[in-house]
């Protein structure tokens, strides 16, 4: 296999990734908790913490992912946001 034939390979098979919408890209959620009045406590308080983003696993990116559900891979470009087979179609 020759080595342009590698690379086209390489874009094909690689997903743009982006940062997490969910997140802002830093991998955590931060939620409330509440903690209400208690013998320890004179006033219940509310407390953040922070958990791993469902989203993208913690990871901060996820694949963009075209409408069907496909993910954009890098061969169409930085700024597709349809996959290889759906850009395909409409031509
Ligand atoms: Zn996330
Ligand atoms: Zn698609």
């Amino acid at each position: 296999m020759g080595k342009m034939k590698e690379e086209f390979m390489r874009l094909q098979e690689t997903p743009i990734m982006e940062a997490c919408s969910e997140c802002q890209g830093t991998g955590g959620v931060e939620y409330e908790v509440a903690r209400p009045q208690s013998f320890s406590r004179d006033v219940g308080v509310i407390d953040v913490e922070m958990e791993v983003c469902e989203t993208c696993s913690g990871d901060g990116e996820i694949e963009r992912l075209c409408d069907c559900g496909e993910p954009v891979t890098l061969i169409m470009g930085q700024d597709a946001e349809v996959c290889e087979e759906c850009a395909n179609e409409t031509v």
